[in-house]
């Protein structure tokens, strides 16, 4: 492992988030977001607070995300609407910025992609954490953009054909730290994205060492670091 992508989800997470990547410069990176269920629950002042807090730290991020859509948690239909709008925000932010864009999605990835695919300008978009239909995941490589897997391909045989079926070219690797470890009721940590990779690449026919070669490409050219 040669980096680590650390990604906020709160104005607190994206202090947090910036703090450990100046600790640790060249192998820790920052990306800023605002989690969707935080959405629903609109906080006009809240998020103008991250929103400034994005634009006064662009050069200090490697993207904008985790922003998105979640709507296995949330039920509510203004709110789900919420989230739609305030993701429209974020996306129209990286437009702006250039920022790659990392997406959290649940349950409303093809809305996901409905919407960021009208920005043009977003250099990279990445779909954490893909749990969408192989359908949508031809139109996320049609459009040239990523999906990336974490640790759950362990376990979900969902993921893991899934993922069969994505081509190398389009994935990058993560753990979701300090979630979706392997065992229950324990601490995820990022160097079990090996656990990952040895998954993909058993899945592919593939050695450890190819995956591993390809993701890392994919991670540096997306993140450009
Ligand atoms: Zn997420």
């Amino acid at each position: 492992m040669t980096a680590i992508i650390n990604s906020g989800t709160s104005y607190q997470g994206n202090i947090d988030s910036l703090k450990l990547a100046n600790e640790n410069k060249g192998f820790i990176y920052s990306s800023f977001g605002y989690h969707p269920i935080s959405s629903g629950k609109l906080d006009e002042n809240n998020l103008n607070k991250v929103i400034n807090q994005m634009k006064e730290n662009m050069d200090n991020i490697v993207a904008i995300g985790e922003v998105g859509i979640d709507f296995f948690y949330v039920k509510d239909k203004s709110e789900r609407e919420k989230q739609k709008e305030i993701f429209k925000q974020f996306a129209e932010l990286a437009n702006e910025y250039k920022k790659p864009i990392l997406i959290h999605c649940r349950d409303g990835e093809r809305k996901a992609f409905n919407i960021i695919q009208d920005y043009d300008d977003i250099p990279e978009v990445i779909f954490h954490c893909f749990s969408g239909s192989m359908k949508t995941a031809n139109r996320i490589i049609d459009k040239g953009y990523y999906m990336s897997v974490a640790t759950m391909i362990n376990y979900s045989k969902r993921h893991q054909e899934l993922f069969k079926e994505i081509s190398l070219e389009n994935i990058l690797t993560e753990t979701d730290s300090p979630y979706l470890a392997i065992e229950k009721g324990i601490r995820n940590e990022p160097s079990n994205v090996r656990l990952a990779i040895e998954k993909l690449a058993e899945i592919k026919g593939l050695t450890f060492e190819e995956v591993d070669k390809i993701t890392e490409n994919n991670a540096k050219k997306v993140f450009n670091i």
